[in-house]
């Protein structure tokens, strides 16, 4: 039996690439829509085979408590409506698969998986890399010291965001601007990669002068992350770039290079070691996985888990230490100087 799923907006995430996910799924079934625009929800619904009496609007939600079709309820909305749609689906009796940036700040992260604990449903943020093949293997030659003693990532995410009106470009809805957005993959990357949390931070953000697009939020943002183990992460992002998504694994043996690294598909490869007889560079060599939709393998992991009432990957508590570091380069990025961060136990659900 597959488990249902309601889609709760159906912006350009949801249309594009969730909703065809689903036929790829082999444990999820999308069953409901939530939706502001009536006439939207209907056309999607006929194509996708969802029956009236599954339709919602941002009112209505709360009514799918009485909906046992819906088990899961996937928010894709603006990332300052996170945290609302997160507690009032928990509210609902519905495990919570909430896009990424979980919230706006680590007070509303903390409500979010507090809502969750006290209605005994599971949450889980859609960080769809940490499913993907390439990334999962990566994660394993780090673990197991493949690439010797990791020292180094080099990480940049970025893209062209153009449209002034956006609610990327307005801090109340995003939250900051490319940081949150897109700069959280290599921040995210290198928090799984090493398997440590950052204890200290130093963040740089730029806006052009004039710019109407960034009168609210940073344009470029470029960020460094120490770890305990003296891993360092050197970071980029940016919203006024042409389309950059690569990072550079690099440990005292061999590095990894991924390029693109963040992209929904067609991600690439790279191993370059140190050969055991000369000690010199060998040849690079490319690696390839097999690359079904990362939608379609973190939302049926998540129906696992609810089938087997098994923890996910990625919880609730990852999008909250996202969060802390975020806040914490922001605030370095304001004051103009690196910000320490208290030592955490690690995060080790899936690593
Ligand atoms: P979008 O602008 O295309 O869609 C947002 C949807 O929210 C729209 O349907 C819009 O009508 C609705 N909405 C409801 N209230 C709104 C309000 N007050 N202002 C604006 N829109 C409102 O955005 P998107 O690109 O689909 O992003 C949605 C979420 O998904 C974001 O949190 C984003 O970070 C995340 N996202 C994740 C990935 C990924 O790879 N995991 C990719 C893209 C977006």
């Amino acid at each position: 039996q597959r488990v249902g799923w309601a889609i709760v907006g159906l912006g350009r995430l949801s249309l594009e690439e969730l909703l065809p996910a689903f036929a790829e799924s082999r444990h999820s079934r999308l069953v409901a829509l939530v939706s502001g625009d009536r006439a939207k929800a209907q056309t999607v619904a006929r194509q996708y085979g969802v029956p009236e009496k599954n339709l919602y609007d941002y009112k209505s939600y709360d009514a799918l408590k009485d909906n046992p079709d819906v088990q899961v309820v996937y928010i894709v909305l603006p990332n300052s409506m996170h945290a609302e749609y997160t507690i009032r689906g928990a509210q609902a009796g519905k495990h919570v698969f909430c896009e990424k940036p979980m919230a706006n700040t680590v007070a509303e992260c903390q409500q979010m998986i507090d809502a969750c604990k006290k209605a005994g449903r599971k949450l889980a943020v859609a960080y769809r890399l940490q499913y993907e093949p390439h990334h999962r293997a990566l994660i394993a030659m780090a673990r197991n010291k493949e690439l010797g003693t990791l020292k180094l990532l080099s990480a940049d995410n970025g893209q062209h965001q153009g449209d002034p009106n956006h609610w990327r470009l307005k801090r109340a809805l995003a939250g900051g601007g490319a940081l949150p957005d897109v700069g959280i993959y290599c921040l995210s990357a290198a928090r799984y990669l090493s398997g440590e949390e950052p204890v200290e931070v130093m963040g740089v953000s730029y806006s052009t002068p004039g710019d109407a697009r960034f009168k609210e939020v940073d344009e470029s943002f470029s960020f460094q992350l120490r770890f305990p183990s003296g891993f360092i992460a050197n970071c980029t992002t940016g919203y006024s770039v042409h389309e950059t998504r690569r990072m550079r694994l690099m440990g005292s043996d061999a590095y990894v290079e991924m390029d693109p690294a963040f992209a929904y598909q067609g991600l690439r490869m790279k191993i370059g070691r140190k050969s055991q007889a000369s000690g010199k560079a060998e040849d690079a060599i490319e690696r390839s996985y097999p690359q079904k939709s990362q939608f379609a393998r973190e939302m049926d992991h998540f129906s696992q888990c609810v089938k087997e009432d098994k923890a996910p990957h990625t919880p609730g508590e990852e999008g909250l230490a996202d969060m802390r570091v975020i806040e914490a380069l922001y605030r370095s990025a304001r004051e103009g100087k690196p910000v320490k961060l208290e030592a955490q136990k690690k995060l080790d659900a899936f690593r």
